[in-house]
Formats: C-alpha cells, sequence, structure tokens
C-alpha cells in the first residue's frame, strides 16, 4: 500500500477539524475516546471476546472480504489472498512516511502484514502483498509487537493491508491489551472490504485510513486482479467507517490523530482512479471536511509495464486537473 509521501496544505490546512458543517458531518458520533481507544471499554464489557469469536467463524467458508471465496483455512484451504489460518507479518517499526497525524515526533507504529486480498497489478510492495514475504508469527508475538511500537512512542498501531486478518488482528489486541496497550488502531486498507467485517470493527478501530482506488469497476477488474465490485464494496465500507468514527479529531500540540476516518486517494495516469467522480462523492456521501489525502506518488511497479496507460507517472499537468477537481467540489480537508 502506498503511503504519503510529501505533506503540504494544497487547499485546507493539515489536521484542521473545524471547518464549516454540513447536515452529513452532522450526523457524524460523537467521540466515546476521551478515556483512550474505544477498545478498551468493549473489552471490558466482554463484547470484544464475542466479536473475536464469530470473526474467527468466518475462516470457515472465508468471507471476510469481497471475493467471498468460501475456502476452510482452517484446513489449509487459500482463497485469492492465498493466506491459510495462520498469521504471517513481514515486518514491525515505527514510520514516518505516513501523514502527518499519524506520525507525529516517534512515528506510525507500522505492522505490515504479508499477502493481500486486493493485487493490484502496479503494487509498490509486490514482494510482501503478491508473493506473501514474512514469516508466520503467533498472536502473542503479534501483541508484543503492538506493545513494543508503543514502548518507542509511536501514538497509534497502523495494522497496512489487514483486510485477510482480522481475526488475528482482534485476538492479538485483547492480549496486547492485557499487556497495557492503549493507543488507537489505524486500520489502513486498500478498499476492498466487506460490510459486515467493518461493521464487527465498530468500537475496536478508532482510525479508518482507507485508500478508494477505482470509480470504475471495469478498471478494478482489469488492474486489480477481477475486483469488479470495488466501487461499491468501498463506497459501502467508508460510509460505514464514516458513520462510526466521523471526521477526524486530533490531541495535542502536535495534532496527533486521535480518531475519525482519513481517506487517501492514489491518483493515476489518463484518470483510471476516476479522480472526478471521487472527489464529488467526497463531499456529497461523506463530508466536504473529510481529511483527504490526495496521492501523487504512482510510478509503474510490478506488472504495471504491460499495460500502456499505467506505464508511466502522472504529469503536472494532470496534478494540477485534480486540485482543480478537489477545490470545485468544495473538500477542505486536502491533504497532498
Ligand atoms: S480474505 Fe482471502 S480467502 Fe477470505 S474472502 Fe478475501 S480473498 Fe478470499
Amino acid at each position: 500500500m502506498a503511503s504519503a509521501a510529501v505533506s503540504i496544505c494544497a487547499i485546507g490546512c493539515r489536521g484542521q477539524t473545524n471547518g464549516s458543517k454540513t447536515a452529513k458531518e452532522n450526523k457524524a458520533p460523537p467521540s466515546p475516546n476521551s478515556e483512550g481507544p474505544s477498545y478498551l471499554a468493549l473489552e471490558r464489557s466482554g463484547e470484544l471476546k464475542r466479536r473475536e469469536e464469530s470473526l474467527w467463524e468466518v475462516l470457515k467458508s472465508c468471507s471476510l472480504c469481497p471475493r467471498e471465496c468460501g475456502v476452510n483455512r482452517f484446513n489449509g484451504e487459500k482463497g485469492v489472498c492465498k493466506s491459510t489460518a495462520e498469521l504471517k507479518v513481514h515486518s514491525a517499526g515505527a514510520h514516518f512516511g505516513e501523514e502527518w497525524p499519524l506520525v507525529g515526533m516517534n512515528g506510525s507504529g507500522t505492522v505490515f502484514f504479508s499477502s493481500c486480498n486486493l493485487l493490484c497489478c502496479f503494487c509498490q510492495n509486490w514482494e510482501i502483498n503478491h508473493r506473501g514475504d514474512g514469516p508466520l508469527r503467533s498472536h502473542d508475538e503479534l501483541a508484543s509487537m503492538m506493545l513494543g511500537l508503543q514502548a518507542k512512542g509511536c501514538k497509534n498501531i497502523n495494522l497496512v493491508t489487514p483486510t485477510h486478518v482480522v481475526p488475528h488482528i482482534v485476538k492479538s489486541l485483547r492480549i496486547a491489551i492485557k499487556g497495557g496497550l492503549k493507543v488507537p488502531l489505524v486500520y489502513n486498507t486498500g478498499g476492498y472490504d466487506r460490510l459486515e467485517t467493518i461493521k464487527a470493527l465498530d468500537g475496536i478501530v478508532d482510525i479508518y485510513l482507507p485508500d478508494f482506488k477505482y470509480q470504475d469497476g471495469a478498471l478494478a477488474d482489469k488492474y486489480s486482479n477481477g475486483a469488479k465490485n470495488y466501487p461499491e464494496a468501498a463506497a459501502a465500507t467508508i460510509k460505514e467507517m464514516y458513520r462510526q468514527v466521523g471526521n477526524l479529531e486530533t490531541t495535542g500540540l502536535t495534532g496527533i490523530a486521535k480518531r475519525g476516518l482519513m481517506l487517501r486517494h492514489l491518483i493515476m495516469p489518463h484518470n483510471i482512479a476516476g479522480t472526478d467522480k471521487f472527489v464529488k462523492w467526497v463531499a456529497k456521501e461523506i463530508s466536504k471536511d473529510t481529511y483527504t489525502n490526495l496521492m501523487d506518488q504512482y510510478r509503474p511497479e510490478h506488472r504495471a509495464f504491460e499495460y500502456p496507460k499505467i506505464a508511466r507517472r502522472i504529469s503536472e499537468k494532470e496534478w494540477k486537473q485534480v486540485l482543480a477537481w478537489a477545490k470545485e467540489a468544495g473538500l477542505t480537508q486536502i491533504e497532498s
């Protein structure tokens, strides 16, 4: 998954959350996490245990994501993501290339999971996501990674490509809570999630960081391994994410993210990503004040050179057009 490269204010100001209110924004929920991340209350009530148990059941005929492969991952069967019920983690560390509200002084506490359910032909991390590089890890080890990142001063646990390992994350989170974890989880996804899975994360995840990659199902089909229902799936899950956490809230002098939706959108050459439609959709269906990172760092990687339209970076002209579309749509919280 791509990370934000440069953080400058193009239209709005970094981390501001006090722009003009829209009718939809007024429906966003108040933050319940003034005492810490919301998963702590779920664990105390016993609800987190119940969620963990029901998420593990899904792996018996896997429908964690919109691929709905129906394989029994406990028996070693593999679907499109090529993952069994075992957990593989490529690496973990403090990462300074993410959006500023996630990074702060000590970096975002990033965990890179091996494999992926989307499998874009232009993947920048294809060794991890397509080839599945990374060692098998126990849940105790994942919990230790989370606690180690917190001990380093990271203000969040940034779960990169989490969709196919949601049950493992919740199980490890429960172990980490016992060890004193108290920083929010960031669900850093390529945007191809299943609505039921995101609903199961209500109160577990405080910061959602989805990339809305395509507006055209035929293009998602072509460039992301047959994911032709990507636009509908991403639209439905991002609305649900916003319903759960609302606009970005920050805390402290440095403006560290505490809770909220942070959208990403990777701009592609020839407007393959449908950026004009994307910015209009955000303004109309989510909120004009949604924190939105328009990412200009696309570069052809992996098999992108097999497709002439995506075999180059975006041009200066395309970038200026994107900024004009965002301004025209009325988005106020743009990072680029
Ligand atoms: S998580 Fe993997 S096995 Fe499960 S539905 Fe998605 S791609 Fe298929």
